[in-house]
């Protein structure tokens, strides 16, 4: 039997977009019903630099662009301190490239009103003593990083904490239609295999690249071109100020800090958009990011690479023309009921992680003025949870180890007061790269939709360090069993989570990287004989997905 639901709004895709959209619903008190076939920031959300753009890499070719960064990079600031860090940016000019573009850089940020200074060399250096000591020119932009997992699990919990409801591992396979109407949809369960149909007066379509699949649901012709870009992460923090390479736009010209590694991206290629789900870091590629990566910090060849992934950018071609020529780079807002007749469906792509809130006030107004809402919009000055001012009491958490603390503040703000210092047991480090604990997981798991051990890992960070989830994988495991996941259960877990880490790891397998990854491979397979786990039937109840995971 089908199980049905009814609201106002249908948002599909739970990315930076989706997320956005559905907390700016809530707010605005429009029901409303988000549906995600795998987690929150499984799609392109989570497999970019995460790069806070001041708007300077877009000021040359696009004032608008570069406009709509700078003013979303302050709203950002504002309302999501704990995803957001002012790490600054600079822009650094090598012997190679001269200084011509540097002029370009300045007056045209100039003009896009982005704070940009021309730095000496000495001044550079002195901000980022990891930056090509052979640089000949810098300017300094207000850039950041901005963590993009923080982020979207932010916009759901203030979402559902006003009424919203979030359906993960839950895929659209069909739009409901009646007459030119679409009037909801059809998904599938992929944990229980079970049928749903959710009826609502609005659908939004915020499922980034998979949006023209979405489309052609309803036989609607958007075209997206996918831009495949691969990037690379660092085992530590080399650089602490992000650093772009100050000329037009190529590979591998951005290094980004965050948390306690630094990422070098990305690559640009289009491909098919039958490849879309079966994305592939290649050793050209590789090869590519480390020796680019290399002139912006001669540091990073003393590094080990952790793992490599890639994402695809959402780019469209507004008027369905297939040949491309009218691609956008911006944000894409199809009214489907003015552009092809058809009612209550509405497409929003392309734009930027950073530019989330803007597409999701921008698809937001327009379905609540079809609704006759009119209440306005509040997400540029309502701060996100986490971000709120107030840390948790001194008192009850005088007895945490200081950097336990911090990284729990770090990346929950005052929301960390709902795990430190509730019990001693809870203060158990249980990943010790990332300082994650029990009571963190514990939090994680109850309270921001967390399924498996690599939802676990987005939300807390768990596994994302050094070791990639040598030490702490199998305890999250025995965890997501003492938290009444049974056993069976966990042990499937633990398979589907490493199994992930190695996609990464594969494309970077030699030295360090390769040793690293046999040490784990004899943990898990010579100690636990994991293999022995995944031969076993699945439970019904396992979450089903294909994820292509950064
Ligand atoms: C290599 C690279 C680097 C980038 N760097 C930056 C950067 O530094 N800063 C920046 O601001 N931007 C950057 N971007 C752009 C940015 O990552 C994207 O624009 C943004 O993440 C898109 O978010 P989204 O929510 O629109 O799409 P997505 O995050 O892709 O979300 C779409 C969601 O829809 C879900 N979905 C798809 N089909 C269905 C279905 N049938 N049913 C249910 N759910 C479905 C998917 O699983 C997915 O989770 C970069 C992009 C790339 C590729």
């Amino acid at each position: 039997m089908t199980k049905r639901f009814e609201t106002d709004v249908v948002i599909i895709g739970g990315g930076a977009t989706g997320t956005g959209i559905m907390r700016d619903c809530a707010l605005r008190g429009i029901p409303c019903i988000l549906i995600e076939k795998s987690d929150l920031a499984s799609g392109t959300t989570g497999r970019n630099h995460g790069l806070l753009h001041s708007g300077a890499r877009y000021a040359v070719k696009d004032q608008h662009s570069a406009r709509e960064c700078i003013n979303e990079n302050k709203i950002l600031r504002r309302i999501a301190k704990h995803c957001v860090e002012d790490s600054q940016g600079l822009f650094i000019s090598l012997p190679e490239d001269g200084l011509d573009y540097q002029s370009e850089l300045l007056a045209s940020c100039q003009q896009a009103g982005i704070d940009a200074q021309a730095l000496s060399k000495q001044q550079a250096l002195m901000l980022e003593p990891n930056a090509n000591p052979q640089l000949i020119g810098a300017v300094q932009v207000p850039d950041g990083t901005l963590d993009p997992f923080r982020l979207t699990a932010s916009n759901a919990l203030d979402a559902i904490e006003h009424g919203a409801r979030l359906l993960t591992r839950t895929q659209v396979t069909g739009l409901i239609q009646e007459q030119e109407r679409v009037i909801g949809v059809e998904c599938l369960c992929l944990n229980s295999g079970e049928k749903i149909a959710v009826y609502a007066k609005e659908v939004i379509n915020a499922a980034g690249i998979w949006g023209q699949q979405l489309c052609e649901y309803a036989d609607l012709n958007v075209t997206m071109f996918p831009a495949k870009g691969s990037l690379l992460i660092l085992d530590y923090r080399i650089n602490n100020v992000v650093l772009n390479r100050c000329r037009a736009p190529a590979d591998a010209d951005i290094l980004v800090p965050g948390d306690t590694i630094s990422l070098i991206g990305t690559t640009s290629e289009e491909i098919g958009y039958d490849q879309i789900d079966n994305l592939h870091v290649t050793p050209d590629e590789v090869d590519v990011l480390i020796e680019e990566g290399c002139k912006l910090a001669p540091i990073m060849r003393n590094t080990r690479v952790l793992r490599a992934y890639a994402g695809v950018r959402p780019l469209v071609s507004i008027g369905g023309d297939s040949s491309g020529r009218d691609i956008s780079r911006g944000i894409v807002l199809l009214d489907h009921a003015e552009r092809d007749g058809l009612s209550g469906f509405n497409t929003i792509t392309g734009g930027k992680l950073m530019t989330y809130r803007l597409m999701a006030e921008q698809a937001t107004d327009l379905v609540a003025k079809k609704l006759g809402v009119s209440t306005p919009c509040t997400t540029d000055t309502r701060p996100l949870p986490g971000s709120n001012a107030q840390q948790p009491n001194k008192r009850h958490t005088a007895s945490i180890a200081k950097p336990i603390y911090a990284s729990a503040c770090h990346r929950h703000g005052e929301r960390a007061a709902d795990f430190l210092g509730q019990n001693t047991d809870d203060e158990t480090l249980v990943c010790e790269c990332e300082m994650v604990t029990k009571g963190e997981i514990r939090y994680a798991i109850n309270q921001l939709h967390v399924d498996t051990i690599t939802d676990l890992r987005r939300r807390t960070r768990l596994g994302m360090g050094p070791c990639q989830g040598e030490l702490c994988a199998y305890r999250a495991a025995g965890l997501f069993s003492e938290l009444g996941h049974g056993k069976h259960h966990a042990s499937h877990l633990l398979h589907r989570f490493l199994e992930e880490r190695w996609k990464g790891i594969k494309p970077v397998f030699w030295g360090d990287a390769q040793r690293e990854a046999e040490f784990t491979y004899w943990i898990y397979e010579g100690l636990m004989g994991i293999s022995d786990f995944a031969s076993e039937p699945q439970p019904s109840s396992f979450p089903q997905h294909n994820e292509q995971e950064a």
